[in-house]
């Protein structure tokens, strides 16, 4: 019997993409992953400071701050999971709900690890393409429900653009799909106000997934959290594993519910900052889109590498997005503190002046 010479993956992880990140470059101004550019609220840093060799040494217990989390919210501890970030909470719900011929739905440009963990599924993949203006494409997603759907994933607001989908949207998509979850991503909360987590078990079918990753500052320790009704979480805690949240985040995460007045500091910077840095492109001559989040996709056109470089080169990375469905020479600048954009404003000054790009992309 002829024996292949390596083990070989199930046919779907055979054919997908690896992904990586383009991490690296540490002692710069990081305007590309939307991540807190300033720090966690230090009394996170105390308390992880605090934490003892014994505590350590013992499994992790999630549940005590399960329901903190879930009392802050106003839900049962039941109705909330903590996750190893969104990106678990996303994998989770792909291996529990997603079966041979069901179909994931999702609006693209989006954000892009619902896709990937959904290919390594038996399901199938089915997009709708926003328009020019970048904006939610409501109507075409409501066309796109089949008795197939089972999954449909929207960021809210959505990355890289920053766009929105209204509470009247997504209540008449949930009820639209009754067969399907609709999760509400929203990762980037905290730079909109705009929720639908006051819904959950209101609406059977709504899931609802935060990070800590991006007002918390605490994207280094891998921290989400799902909220939904009882009767769906149950089938994702089967696959979750149970010690993915480690002590060390929990700890965190524990000192960080208890700072709110850090985020509101954080967030108030953000809001201060992006209605400046807007500006600025305005006066610039740039394109962009509007956005209800900590970052904005600005059209550099056919110059988008070279953008990217002369950002590098001055130590600020931006994330360029051509290869987005519908975004060729579209770049995602992550919204830092008023101070940062001012030194991000100059660079791109002087990149719009040496170019001559002012009006030329519109
Ligand atoms: N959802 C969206 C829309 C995101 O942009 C990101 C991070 N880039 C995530 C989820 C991932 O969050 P986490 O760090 O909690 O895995």
């Amino acid at each position: 019997m002829k024996v292949a010479s390596t083990p070989q993956p199930r046919a779907r992880v055979l054919s997908m993409p690896e992904y990586h990140p383009p991490l690296g470059n540490r002692d710069t101004l990081r305007l590309d992953f939307n991540e807190n550019t300033v720090a966690c609220s230090p009394a996170v840093e105390r308390a992880i400071r605090n934490m003892t060799a014994a505590e350590l040494t013992r499994y992790p217990e999630r549940e005590p701050v399960e329901a903190l989390a879930a009392q802050q919210l106003d839900l049962a501890p039941e109705q909330v999971i903590l996750t190893n970030g969104v990106d678990e909470a996303i994998h989770v719900l792909c291996q529990a709900f997603l079966d041979t011929g069901d179909e994931l739905l999702l609006p693209v440009p989006t954000y892009t690890m619902y896709a990937i963990y959904a290919s390594a599924t038996d399901a199938t993949l089915c997009t709708v393409q926003a328009d020019s203006t970048l904006a939610f494409p409501f109507e075409a997603l409501k066309a796109a429900i089949t008795p197939r759907t089972k999954l449909i994933a929207i960021a809210n607001p959505n990355s890289p653009t920053g766009s929105i989908a209204t509470r009247e949207q997504l209540i008449t998509l949930a009820e639209a799909a009754p067969h399907a979850i609709l999760l509400v991503d929203e990762a980037y909360f905290h730079f909109y106000g705009e929720t639908v987590i006051d819904l959950i078990g209101k609406l059977p079918n709504l899931i609802v997934a935060r990070t800590f990753s991006k007002a918390y500052g605490l994207a280094a320790l891998r921290l989400g959290l799902l909220a939904g009704p009882v009767h769906l979480l149950r089938w994702t805690r089967r696959v979750l594993s149970p010690y993915s949240v480690n002590s060390v985040a929990l700890t965190a995460l524990t000192a960080a519910l208890q700072d709110s007045a850090y985020i509101d500091w954080y967030v108030r910077q953000i809001k201060q900052a992006r209605t400046e840095f807007l500006a600025a492109l305005d006066t610039m001559g740039l394109q962009y889109w509007p956005t209800e989040a900590n970052f904005v996709l600005v059209n550099i056109g056919t110059l988008h590498r070279e953008f990217v470089s002369a950002m590098r080169d001055k130590a600020i990375l931006v994330r360029d997005r051509s290869a987005d469905p519908g975004c060729d020479g579209l770049v995602r600048i992550t919204i830092g503190t008023p101070e940062q954009m001012h030194s991000a404003i100059t660079t791109i000054q002087t990149f719009v002046r040496t170019y001559k790009l002012a009006g030329v992309v519109r």
